[in-house]
């Protein structure tokens, strides 16, 4: 196929970058916002956390990422970059048979982050958190895991590190993906169930809540737990953090140097929206044209109607974690101790958002949009057997709205250029895909009056 890079010649199925196009720095697109992301807060004085506190958490150059607001590129150590070149550049897709199937004018692009063993782009910033800390002369690390990919991706980063590490893996997951913890133990990883009776969060939470299936809330309590008690170890967090939205940004730096190579201009770039990383990590470089005024994007955030921490959560302080002994973030929440429906797209399942995306969205520059489950699978499946991908449940909430957004194009005639984030692949997710086969998946959509209790436990701000 003949390919000119005037951007009117026909465009590859698939764009690939060289090894020496891949991004040498990261992004932090916080360097651009006019107003920055607030401030994490001690819980008990309400004082912004100083780098000293946050290091009894992270480990000391993370500490200095997520105070940093100011340095626009970081440079991605050479190391780094050497593991990313063993799964990366993630390839830019053009979806040519989904627009044909669609009947749609616009072209469609995903970002396929897909493309390694933990099946997501969490292992972007795994590798880099596991590596500073490495550095730092640690022994090993904890993190919660939702779905599991994050544990999943850790336990990479660790084992090809050479650390210990503990996850926390919420018991609903846990027991609907039983395979998913052999691949972390084959990594070295040691899993367990939360909540669990293993730590004084865990017991706190099963006393309350007998019964739970958790939630990443809850998981992240027990896993700082375990680090701060515990000599040489440091918790990591795959999502939310200002840290890993950075990391994340190469995906977003590859996505865009692809496209300039066939001076291709997206006009819609859509994620799904957990706790914000891959979402964030996309829309970062064109964020920061936007808030450049260089140029101007449509940015939609995805999430679950099950879990809208977005379209219909509060800006506030709350915790970051059910236990409430993580610092407070000010974030769009639906409360610390919102424990969602279990949604299958456990990835999702988090109360809160990260603070950048959320003062982004405070400000009006990020569309957000829920959908419910099962109109989210209905995407999912068409976009199976269309692209051959079989994509994850996250995932294909990006999916859904990107085939919402091609229809409506069908109808208006507009030529529209659509990115989205093809976060992961649905393997280990096929429990979800048996209920939707089987016609029993449900809608669950928490009603205001779950969410009016939930928010009004939110920590009181002086
Ligand atoms: C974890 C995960 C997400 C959501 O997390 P974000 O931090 O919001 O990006 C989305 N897709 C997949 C496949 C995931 O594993």
């Amino acid at each position: 196929m003949e390919t000119k890079k005037n951007g009117t010649e026909a465009i590859p199925y698939k764009i690939y970058l060289d090894e020496q196009e891949m991004p040498t720095h990261y992004y932090n697109v916080r360097a651009d916002m006019p107003i920055k992301p607030a401030p994490l807060l001690n819980p008990g004085t309400h004082q912004p956390m100083t780098a000293e506190e946050l290091s009894g958490v992270f480990c000391t150059e993370l500490v200095k990422q997520e105070l940093d607001n100011e340095t626009r590129e970081i440079a991605i150590p050479e190391e780094i970059r050497n593991f990313y070149r063993m799964y990366r550049p993630s390839p830019l897709v053009r979806a040519y048979e989904l627009e044909r199937k669609l009947g749609t004018p616009a072209k469609i692009y995903y970002k396929f982050e897909g493309n390694n063993t933990s099946g997501s782009h969490k292992l972007n910033s795994a590798i880099t958190q596991a590596y500073y800390a490495k550095n730092q002369g640690l022994k090993g690390l904890t993190t919660e895991t939702g779905a599991g990919q994050w544990g999943t991706a850790l336990s990479m980063a660790c084992a090809y590190l050479g650390m210990d590490l503990k996850v926390y893996m919420v018991k609903g997951s846990y027991e609907q993906k039983p395979f998913r913890r052999e691949v972390m133990r084959t990594y070295g990883a040691t899993v367990t169930p939360s909540p669990s009776d293993t730590t004084e969060a865990g017991r706190r939470i099963l006393a309350e809540h007998p019964g739970t299936t958790g939630s990443l809330g809850c998981a992240i309590s027990e896993a700082v737990e375990y680090a701060v008690t515990h000599e040489g170890y440091r918790y990591v967090l795959g999502s939310v953090l200002n840290q890993v939205l950075l990391h994340q940004s190469v995906i977003g730096l590859e996505a865009k140097t692809a496209m300039e190579k066939y001076g291709i201009k997206p006009d819609i770039i859509i994620g799904c929206a957990g706790g914000g990383s891959n979402l964030g990590g996309l829309i970062a470089p064109f964020m920061g044209e936007k808030l450049r005024g260089e140029a101007d994007y449509h940015f939609i955030a995805v999430e679950p109607a099950s879990c809208p921490s977005l379209t219909r959560g509060v800006y506030a302080y709350d915790f970051c974690d059910t236990g409430m002994i993580c610092p407070l973030a000010k974030m769009y929440t639906l409360g610390c101790d919102f424990i969602p429906s279990p949604n299958h797209a456990g990835g999702l399942r988090y109360h809160g958002m990260s603070p950048i995306l959320s003062e982004l969205y405070h400000e009006g520059l990020l569309e957000a949009r829920s959908v419910e489950q099962t109109r989210v699978f209905d995407a999912a499946q068409y976009f199976a057997r269309i692209e051959g991908t079989l994509p994850a449940p996250e995932s294909s909430h990006a999916i859904r709205v990107a085939i919402d957004e091609a229809l409506r194009c069908k109808e208006t005639g507009e030529e529209k250029t659509i990115l989205f984030g093809l976060t992961g692949t649905g393997y280990f997710d096929l429990v979800a895909y048996q209920q939707y086969n089987d016609g029993t998946m449900t809608d669950y959509i928490p009603t205001d009056e779950d969410l009016a209790r939930s928010l009004s436990r939110l920590p009181k701000m002086e």
